[in-house]
């Protein structure tokens, strides 16, 4: 897939940045010795392309990391003075540089329109996590005033938003709903005067979404992870997610690790370019892609489409990755349908997808194979064999690979 100007401008913007990372390797051990083991000469890294050479290090490398070298792996300069430590589990320690918005959420808080003398609810968690402070620090940097509720005390929590006149919300979206369903159980649902709410951290369904606007007025969603903070956000046109400009987050390939800026489907990976604590090439395990077309809004950074699964659950079939979440989505709503899944088998040296299913008590099962078939073909781009099956179990997985390769 071609690269559009939006995403490629976005790359280069960050070929300076690259190249102060052999100055970052200086002054971090860990970094140095990383780039040796790969075979990478600091020199070189002069572009995002040539950081593709940096192999994407993953959460489980990182928590090895910190545990051969308490505490974080030798990844920390010299220099850089630490405010607060979080644990995350593995358990992977996560240091709070001192700095003004260290996890940088201003950017994603000012498109949701939260602003100065606002009060907000910070209804994620404080305690271990780094996730209470760091929308406290983005929240703190735009002039707004946080009220710390974290998670729990439900009902304290909605009489601090009807008592302070809290318009401002950020935390889980779950949480959220809990608050506002709390506030009518009280009898204090017309009390609440919230404007705005920034969800992040578990997905946020199109009914939950529904549901949250219903009573706020805008909505809006985060994407983030412990040690990369803020890597994307929601504007007006809540179609995917802005990357950041002060973070280089890239979607990989993942087999090669190499960048795929054209649309199609990896790893979302991240860099971050601080000198105190830069973390270069870290694989959050998520997969996404980006938007391939600039964002109506103007905002000058691309889009990533959000939120697409797990790395380790996706399968590679004929080149292309296909993950149990897209077999969810395809399937949700055939009606034909008891029961399915889809098997990845090997014939003759090439993958063949088969669609299994149990037809829906009185379905037409001949209307259901070609439904299926149609559907896979348009969603997925993949031809798939049906066949119809007396029995499947409830519990058994959407996506099965049979494949092997001996
Ligand atoms: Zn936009």
């Amino acid at each position: 897939m071609a690269v559009t100007d939006a995403v490629g401008a976005y790359a280069r913007s960050f070929d300076d940045r690259v190249a102060s990372i052999a100055g970052a390797a200086e002054q971090v051990p860990a970094l140095r010795e990383r780039l040796r083991a790969a075979g990478v000469d600091p020199g070189e890294l002069t572009s995002v392309e040539a950081l593709d050479r940096v192999p994407v290090l993953t959460k489980d490398d990182l928590i090895d990391v910190q545990a051969a070298a308490p505490p974080f792996g030798g990844l920390l300069s010299a220099e850089a003075t630490v405010r607060r430590i979080f644990q995350s589990p593995g358990p992977l320690y996560e240091p709070e540089l001192d700095e003004p918005d260290p996890w940088r959420w201003r950017a994603a808080f000012e498109a949701a329109g939260f602003h100065a003398g606002e009060i907000v609810l910070n209804a994620a968690g404080y305690h271990l996590t780094p996730l209470g402070a760091m929308f406290e620090e983005g929240i703190t940097v735009l002039g707004g005033t946080v009220v710390p509720g974290g998670v729990g005390n439900l009902e304290l929590q909605v009489r601090v938003c009807a008592d302070l006149r809290v318009t401002g919300y950020v935390g889980l979206p779950s949480y959220l709903k809990a608050l506002l369903d709390k506030a009518d159980e009280l009898g204090l649902g017309d009390s609440l005067r919230l404007e705005r709410a920034f969800v992040a951290a578990e997905p946020l369904p199109p009914s939950l979404r529904e549901a949250l606007e219903e009573r706020v007025p805008v909505v809006r969603q985060g994407y983030g992870t412990a040690e990369g903070g803020n890597l994307g956000y929601e504007c007006e046109l809540k179609a995917g997610f802005h990357v950041p400009d002060d973070a280089l987050v890239e979607v990989c390939d993942l087999d090669t690790g190499r960048g795929l800026w054209g649309g199609e489907e990896g790893q979302v990976v991240f860099t971050l370019f601080r000198s105190g604590y830069p973390l270069v090439r870290i694989g959050t395990g998520d997969l996404s892609a980006f938007v391939p077309e600039p964002c109506e809004c103007g905002r000058p950074t691309p889009r990533i489409a959000g939120w697409l699964g797990r790395v380790g659950e996706a399968v590679k079939v004929r080149g292309m990755f296909l993950h149990p979440r897209q077999v969810r989505s395809v399937m949700a709503d055939v009606p034909e349908v008891a029961r399915y899944r889809f098997v990845v088998e090997r014939e003759e040296h090439r993958d063949v997808l088969r669609c299994e299913f149990v037809p829906a008590a009185g379905a037409d099962a001949t209307a259901a194979v070609e439904t299926i078939k149609e559907r896979v073909r348009s969603a997925l781009r993949f031809n798939t064999e049906v066949e119809r099956v007396e029995e499947l179990a409830a519990d058994e997985p959407v996506l099965v690979d049979t494949r092997t390769w001996d």
